[in-house]
């Protein structure tokens, strides 16, 4: 893999430096092939999905252009065209963060948030607005949003906005921007109806694609592939439930910055792991001295930064693990092939969250492999592979004798129980010894991926009721066409039957309408108040689902 520096790339030295502060070592793929050419003033078209860097990608150009030419005047100079309130959170919060140094304002706006705040926030002035396009013409119409000074204008996730129905808010909207503004377009997909935009919207632009890098396809053998879908929070359990019930002889377990390496690396040693760091910022001596430890043995897991592990002399470690996805097929490429050499076995354990679905699509496609997608163990998986270890090793232990000492002790109990009883009470105290990873017994809360694309259908994983309260499935008569999401049915349960959302369980959307369960006790209650309501702008009417 090409190395490239970030400050190789020509940002302001305030960019640069604040990407190296968030411990980001070197450009993902689309940052370093869009980053040039929005540097340079072209237009890009990119071709990339949630989880390849996409967001710094154009965030970094486009803070590089305000921040140059500061006019004081704190006019609107970006627009960032979102498809959903949470990017919009999500895009807004990483410019703030990138551009924090360089003082540049920016305010989220979608719809659903009260527009007064909106309103005043904009009369203050701010130099970038990421919206969604519905609430972006209302701003436009009320006069509140002058796009007049657009400098630079991104449409994010391009494909996913039409497949809202924003089509006709996008043109309106891209009409008011002046003509010399430099555009960039990103989409997952360069489906025709994208490229017909991208043809009337953008100017002669550069397309840049992270989707099939180099690589031969099929290149990993014996390893065995798998992806676990765990929300962010419960990432670091999920990774120690994954680590025990694999038992890892060696591993290397990848993050993305050397922030997270830093972190993670703490993290797992204050849960009892022999777990070293190793990423750019240590001195030669140091990483000589964390690859020592972990190739003899002192030392289990090494937490890497894809940069550090590059040019690592390790012959073979039994598992690579992914705690983000990587940025690139490439990457996932060159990371797996720690594990699997000469012959081997090796395990590849990724772990994904429900965003970066597409990313591993685009790594499938590469690869020509299927990744598994597996449920994180549960604490009764973990207990069930802790006595087959205690089997085995007690197996073992028989067959390397030497038991004399033991015997006599054996011998002496067996005047007042069963040998068998004997055996299974030392099984016990074992065991139990073992047992003190403090490891909470709340299952990990696992998301499952639906089929293809926009066919996606979300779930809410149930949560296990220690209470053995009866439930019942409540229908919903709106659906995926109407864009709800799980969120929407938790918000309006939850606000109209003023009931606390962890009541709920299960949640199922599908096309036309949505299952949602409940406590039967309450059922009645909640149907009740959701015929009150609306959901998404619709009217959605409830009753017992009469599947059950
Ligand atoms: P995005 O695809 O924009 O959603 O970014 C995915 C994640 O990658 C975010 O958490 C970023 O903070 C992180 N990220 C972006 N660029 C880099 C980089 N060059 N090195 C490491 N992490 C990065």
């Amino acid at each position: 893999m090409q190395s490239i520096d970030f400050r190789d790339l020509g940002l302001l030295p305030e960019l640069t430096e604040t990407v190296a502060a968030l411990g980001y070592e070197e450009p993902t793929a689309i940052q370093r092939e869009a980053i040039p050419p929005l540097l340079s003033g072209r237009d890009v078209l990119g071709q990339a999905a949630t989880g390849t860097g996409k967001t710094a990608a154009f965030a970094l150009p486009l803070l590089h252009r305000l921040g140059r030419s500061t006019d004081g005047s704190r006019s609107v100079r970006a627009l960032v065209l979102v498809p959903t309130r949470e990017l919009a959170m999500q895009v807004a919060e990483a410019i703030h963060r990138y551009g924090k140094q360089l003082g540049i304002g920016v305010l989220p706006i979608f719809g659903g948030q009260s527009i007064g705040l909106q309103l005043r926030t904009l009369k203050r002035g701010v130099d970038v607005v990421v919206a969604t396009p519905g609430r972006a013409l209302d701003h436009i119409r009320r006069g509140s949003l002058d796009l007049g000074r657009i400098e630079f204008l991104v449409l994010d996730e391009a494909d996913e906005m039409l497949d809202m129905g924003f089509a006709d808010e996008l043109d309106a909207i891209l009409e008011n921007v002046p003509a010399t503004r430099q555009s960039a377009l990103f989409s997952a997909t360069l489906a025709p109806r994208i490229r017909t935009i991208a043809k009337r919207h953008l100017k002669d632009p550069v397309h840049v694609t992270i989707a099939n890098e180099v690589g031969a396809p099929g290149e990993v053998p014996r390893v065995r592939e798998v992806v676990y879908v765990v929300p962010r929070p419960h990432k670091i359990a999920a990774l120690a439930r994954v680590l025990d019930a694999e038992s890892p002889t060696s591993a290397i377990v990848f993050c993305r910055t050397r922030t997270e390496v830093d972190e993670l690396t703490e993290t797992l040693g204050g849960r009892g792991y022999q777990a070293e760091a190793i990423h750019g910022g240590l001195s030669q001596e140091q990483r000589d001295r964390v690859l020592r430890r972990f190739r003899d043995g002192r030392s289990e897991l090494l937490i890497a930064t894809d940069v550090a592990a590059r040019g690592l002399d390790i012959e073979h470690v039994s598992h690579v693990v992914n705690y983000d996805v990587p940025s690139s097929p490439d990457a996932y490429v060159h990371r797996i092939g720690r594990t699997g050499r000469a012959g081997r076995e090796g395990v590849a354990i990724t772990f994904a969250e429900a965003r970066e679905q597409r990313l591993l699509r685009n790594i499938e496609q590469h690869t020509k492999r299927k990744i598994k997608i597996e449920s994180v163990p549960t604490v009764h998986d973990l207990r069930a592979r802790r006595l087959e270890m205690l089997s085995a090793d007690l197996n073992t232990a028989v067959e390397s004798g030497e038991l004399e000492r033991y015997r006599v002790i054996v011998e002496s109990l067996a005047h007042e129980h069963e040998a068998l009883d004997l055996a299974a009470a030392a099984l016990k105290l074992l065991d139990r010894s073992r047992d003190g990873d403090g490891e909470s017994e709340q299952d990990i809360p696992t998301v499952e991926f639906g089929g293809g694309r926009g066919q996606k259908t979300e779930r809410k994983p149930p949560r296990p009721r220690a209470d053995n309260v009866a439930t019942t499935r409540i229908f919903i008569g709106v659906g995926r066409n109407d864009n709800v999401r799980p969120a929407d049915l938790v918000g309006a349960i939850a606000n109209e039957a003023h009931i606390d959302s962890r009541e709920l369980g299960a949640i199922d959307i599908a096309d036309r309408f949505s299952l949602v369960e409940v406590p039967e006790a309450i059922a009645e209650h909640v149907i009740k108040a959701l015929k009150r309501t609306t959901i998404r702008g619709k009217k959605a009417g409830a009753r017992r689902d009469r599947g059950r």
